[in-house]
């Protein structure tokens, strides 16, 4: 290996300190998530914890078609589900439509107009002169937002997160919104159910596995869900519900350790600089270290310190592609970190090509280990709300189904995530690990048609 200068060995060996979350502290942050969860089922603090009327996992037996409308943070994508038959079958065909980024910051009229457009288009391509003649198409609608739901088919939207802020949707039913927007298009479809997308990815993920006990996102946002019973939810005890009844909550643990809490997340100068910056201080604390949207910023963040602050990294280069907040997504990361360290030439060459950097080996070794660990500290922190959630309910194993672009697509977080839950749950070598991580299937599409299938079934047995 090339000499690498003093200077930049230290430079190193301080972003590790920065950056590296050992057992210890990831144990502490987990017996705080825990009380931060039971805080929020008392509707105290600020984990909401959502009730979301999903009561029951499905049986295999749900059969019919359906529409799932997915609104992430990324992406619009509209599916047609098929339930069959069959035990646990289904068919999908789905389309994906941009979401452009004006959107995100513009008015509520012009997000439902664009959305009911999509499903528009979606029905004229899928259903090409039959659309006057179709029957009604219940639609499960995947909103990946905190939402306080009175029932299934509503939503009050409590804030956004992911960066949007859409005016005249927060504190208002998301739902009627939409079904104006469909009514004006005279589009045969009614919402059927509202639901998280870890929600259907629990039930997605349960559709075809027992021991499936919590779902996750870990993508542009972050956030589990899991099944709780009624009796161990005291803010909804002025309801009367049965004590044994289930109910899905969205936990929304994104933002845990938000403001007002007891600080345990170990933030460095750029986690609070993305905070500070961003349309919503002070909210969803943990996601703002962790998920898909805030790595490459982080990243970037701390690049601009070394060499504006620090002077140790690319000296003599004009970092001027790199001074546009957000221009850095997490794929960058990735690529850097997929890398192979003996040569780094492909670092070397998309630095050149694309940023007009030339880094020399010290340089490039320094930028990978920057992307090494802060994509090591979000795995690790990722387990904690996870282990968090098996703490408090006594899961000595079970499986997790996940979702998202960083579980599915950044380079070693399953394993730095496992390794991380092992270490909070005291696994024993040779041992079976207690609590399994595994990709789930889509629950924003299959699992929001399964909603909207349990759904229909309670109707019509009389339930709402
Ligand atoms: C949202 C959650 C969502 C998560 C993953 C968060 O920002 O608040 O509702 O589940 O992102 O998409
Ligand atoms: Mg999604």
């Amino acid at each position: 290996m090339a000499d690498v200068p003093q200077d930049i060995l230290s430079e190193i060996a301080s972003l590790e300190r920065l950056f590296t979350v050992d057992t210890e502290k990831l144990k502490e942050i987990t017996e705080q998530f825990i009380d931060e969860l039971h805080q929020g089922l008392k509707g105290e603090g600020n984990i909401p914890m959502n009730p979301t009327w999903v009561m029951n996992f499905p049986d295999g037996e749900e059969t019919g078609s359906f529409l799932a409308l997915d609104m992430g943070g990324t992406n619009l994508r509209v599916c047609e589900i098929t339930l069959t038959d069959e035990k646990g079958e289904f068919d999908i065909v789905q389309s994906k439509y941009r979401m452009p980024e004006e959107l995100k910051h513009g008015t509520a009229e012009e997000l439902w107009d664009y959305t009911a457009d999509c499903i528009e288009q979606f029905i004229e391509y899928h259903h090409e002169d039959e659309r006057d003649n179709l029957d009604t198409i219940p639609l499960g609608f995947t909103f990946s937002y905190p939402a306080t739901q009175e029932h299934i088919d509503n939503g009050v939207l409590q804030r956004w997160t992911k960066g949007w802020a859409v005016e005249g949707v927060e504190g208002e039913d998301v739902v009627p919104q939409l079904e104006k927007a469909l009514k004006e298009r005279n589009l045969p479809v009614t919402v059927a159910a509202l639901i998280n997308d870890t929600t259907g990815t629990l039930i997605a993920s349960a559709y075809t596995d027992q021991s499936m006990r919590i779902g996750c996102i870990f993508g542009t946002g972050h956030n589990g869900a899991y099944l709780e019973t009624c009796g161990n939810i005291p803010k909804l005890k002025h309801m009367n519900l049965p004590d044994d009844m289930h109910m899905v909550i969205n936990c929304e643990y994104g933002a845990f350790n938000s403001k007002g809490q007891h600080p345990v997340l170990p933030k460095t100068q750029y986690d609070v600089m993305i905070d500070e910056t961003s349309p919503r201080p002070g909210q969803q604390a943990y996601e703002k270290m962790t998920s898909g949207l805030y790595l490459g910023e982080i990243f970037r963040l701390a690049m601009l310190d070394l060499h504006d602050n620090k002077k140790i990294l690319l000296a003599d280069q004009d970092l001027k592609a790199f001074r546009t907040p957000f221009c850095l997504d997490a794929s960058f990361l990735s690529f850097i970190e997929e890398d192979p360290f003996e040569n780094l030439s492909e670092t070397q060459d998309m630095l050149n090509d694309k940023y007009g950097i030339k880094a020399a080996r010290p340089e490039l070794e320094l930028l990978r280990r920057l992307a090494e660990l802060i994509g090591t500290r979000s795995a690790r922190l990722c387990a904690c709300g996870i282990a968090a959630i098996c703490k408090m309910k006594g899961f000595d194993s079970c499986h997790v189904g996940a979702d998202g672009s960083v579980f599915n697509k950044y380079p070693h977080f399953k394993q730095r995530n496992a390794k991380a839950l092992r270490e909070i749950l005291d696994w024993q070598k040779g041992k079976k690990d207690p609590v399994v991580v595994s990709s789930s299937e889509d629950g924003s599409g299959v699992g929001a048609a399964l909603i909207a299938a349990l759904t229909v079934k309670r109707i019509k047995a009389g339930n709402k």
